[in-house]
C-alpha cells in the first residue's frame, strides 16, 4: 500500500511537472529514440499536434489501446498512432505517440518495451536511461517481459546510434539486461528456470 501511495504521489508530481511546462512551449520535436522522440518537457496540446498532423494520425482513447491484442495504458493518456512519425515512439506532454509503420513488424514484446518506454517519460520526464528502466520495470511487474523478451529488446535496442540524450544502443541493452536480471532475481514475479515449468498432463503414472 506504501509503494502504491508513493508512486502515485510520484505520477502526480511528473503530472503536474509537465503540466505546468505546457505553458511554455518552445521546443516541438517530440521525446525520442533516434534524436527526435519528442519532448515531455514541453510540445504542443493534444489538438495542436492532430491538427499539424492532419488526417493521417488516429487518436486512441485511453483504455482502447491494444499491441498485438494486449491492452496497454499509461495512466488516463491517449495515443496519437502516426505512421508518418520520424521515430517507432514519442512522448508529449500528456499523451503518446506511436508510429504503427515502423513498429509493425516487431515483436509483441518490442512494441510493449516502447510503448512503456514512452509512457515512462510521462512520469520521470527526458532521461532516456531512466525510461528504458521504467519500461523493463513494468516488464516485469505485470508479467509481459521474459527472457526471449529481453533479448528481442537487445537485438531491436542495440541497432541504434547514440546521441546527445540516448546512449549507444549497446549500453542500452546492457543497463536494462542488468535491471531485468536484479529484477527477475531478487524474487521478481515471473518464475525462472525448469523448476517452476508446469508439468504436462501424463496419461497415467511414469513408467
Ligand atoms: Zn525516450
Amino acid at each position: 500500500m506504501r509503494d502504491g501511495r508513493a508512486s502515485f504521489g510520484l505520477a502526480l508530481a511528473g503530472a503536474v511537472a509537465i503540466a505546468l511546462c505546457v505553458a511554455n512551449p518552445h521546443a516541438l520535436s517530440a521525446q525520442e529514440w533516434s534524436g527526435s522522440e519528442g519532448s515531455t518537457t514541453a510540445g504542443p496540446s493534444l489538438k495542436d499536434y492532430l491538427e499539424q498532423v492532419g488526417p493521417d494520425a488516429k487518436l486512441i482513447a485511453h483504455g482502447e489501446l491494444k499491441l498485438d491484442g494486449k491492452g496497454v495504458n499509461c495512466g488516463k493518456r491517449p495515443t496519437v498512432l502516426n505512421p508518418n512519425f520520424d521515430s517507432w515512439g514519442g512522448a508529449f506532454p500528456g499523451f503518446l505517440i506511436l508510429n504503427t509503420k515502423k513498429i509493425s513488424g516487431l515483436s509483441t514484446q518490442v512494441k510493449l518495451y516502447i510503448y512503456s518506454h514512452e509512457c515512462g517519460h510521462q512520469f520521470i520526464g527526458a532521461d532516456e536511461t531512466q525510461a528504458d528502466l521504467f519500461a523493463i520495470r513494468r516488464g516485469v511487474k505485470w508479467g509481459w517481459l521474459d527472457a526471449q523478451g529481453m533479448e528481442d529488446i537487445c537485438t531491436f535496442i542495440s541497432q541504434l546510434k547514440g546521441d546527445g540524450v540516448h546512449p549507444p544502443g549497446p549500453q542500452r541493452c546492457e543497463t536494462m539486461r542488468k535491471a531485468y536480471r536484479e529484477l527477475i532475481g531478487s524474487g521478481g514475479q515471473q518464475a525462472t528456470g525448469s523448476a517452476a515449468a508446469p508439468k504436462a498432463q501424463t496419461l497415467g503414472p511414469a513408467q
